[in-house]
């Protein structure tokens, strides 16, 4: 089988890797589509990211839907043939966090396409891939495009859990890429009432529109509009910081009201963050990262028309042209999720 690995940064190739046999409780799946993640991209341009750094060839990729051909001793509920979306969140379920209701942040991770630890977690993105029944979603009546997106609507899902109650909430998205899109959708499903999104592309931006964004506010060219929110120590309830970019996080805190909370998704490494505000207005930073149980859920919003991603879905090209769906997911002029069809 061909599988799509990276060996070092702007160094991607389609290699021949052996299959494997689905062992107990697994599953054999022949891949179906394959979206394009940031985390991928940092892999493909730099070679890491943070303190992370690439120390052997890695298979990219974890955002994949999948179709079942076969199934190892003890599955059941299955059918070959069927779409699933498979979630790359592998926790061990063993150790004291999966014990204690938090798998996302187990201690024993093996989350696909990961080179935190050594040696790197093999991702997803290969024609046949192994996995566990946990893992495997179904997926019927989406397409195989719509099924990959369910790895980072999870994301989301899981951002706005961390919200708490967002009915009636007025809701600022910094970062109108695939992650801030979808927490526009997350928001909105959850019972938002205002939702405004910046970003520096007016690509993203009519897309954040489109998603039904109430307002949208380019940085590049009209960098002072979201200071009008800045009056009476602020107007948003909660702010979805998904760039990454400390001057993003810093104007979102300004136009937090008092007691807002801070949703940071955006992996910008470390940043400066005005901790005065924070103290002063008592706002509540809340990290957020990966999702488990969200996966599913999100599976199930798609299914019944509750979010649609099909917006998002600008580009999708074949397993031999892999290099040009990284280029594209980098290029915010024109793309907002890069899909790779393998089958
Ligand atoms: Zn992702
Ligand atoms: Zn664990």
């Amino acid at each position: 089988m061909r599988a799509i690995v990276i060996h070092a940064a702007k160094d991607l190739r389609v290699e021949e890797r052996p299959e494997e046999t689905p062992g107990e409780g697994q599953l054999r799946l022949r891949l179906a589509t394959g979206g394009v993640c940031g985390s991928d991209l940092h892999y493909y341009n730099h070679g890491g990211f943070g303190t992370v750094r690439l120390r052997e060839p890695m298979i990219l990729g974890h955002e994949v839907s999948a179709y079942v051909e076969s199934v190892g001793p003890g599955v059941t509920g299955y059918t070959e043939g069927q779409l699933v979306a498979v979630s790359p969140s592998r926790p061990c379920r063993a150790c004291k966090y999966c014990l204690e209701g938090l798998p996302n942040q187990c201690l024993n991770m093996r989350f696909y396409g990961s080179a935190m630890p050594f040696p790197h977690i093999q991702g997803a993105f290969r024609e046949v891939l192994v996995a566990d029944q946990f893992q495997c979603v179904d997926a019927t009546g989406l397409t195989p495009g719509e099924a990959a997106m369910a790895e980072p609507l999870a994301v989301t899902l899981h951002a706005t859990r961390r919200a708490g109650d967002m009915l009636g909430k007025r809701v600022l998205v910094t970062g109108c890429g695939p992650i801030g899109i979808l927490s526009i959708l997350a928001a909105r499903r959850s019972g938002a009432q205002e939702i405004v999104a910046t970003d520096l592309s007016g690509f993203t931006l009519a897309l954040a529109r489109k998603v039904g964004a109430d307002r949208t506010i380019n940085m590049a060219s009209e960098p002072d509009a979201l200071a009008a929110y800045n009056a009476d120590k602020g107007y948003f309830d909660v702010l979805y910081e998904c760039s990454g970019a400390a001057p993003a996080l810093a104007g979102g805190i300004a136009a937090l009201r008092p007691r807002g909370i801070i949703l940071q998704l955006g992996l910008g490494g470390d940043m400066s963050v005005p901790m005065m505000a924070i103290t002063a207005k008592e706002l509540d930073l809340r990290g957020s990262f990966r999702f488990h149980p969200e996966f599913a859920v999100g599976v199930s919003l798609m299914q019944k028309g509750l979010i649609d991603v099909k917006p998002l879905i600008t580009h999708t090209v074949g397993l031999d042209k892999a290099e040009e769906a990284f280029l594209l997911a980098s290029d915010r002029s024109q793309a907002m999720k890069a899909q790779i069809a393998f089958s």
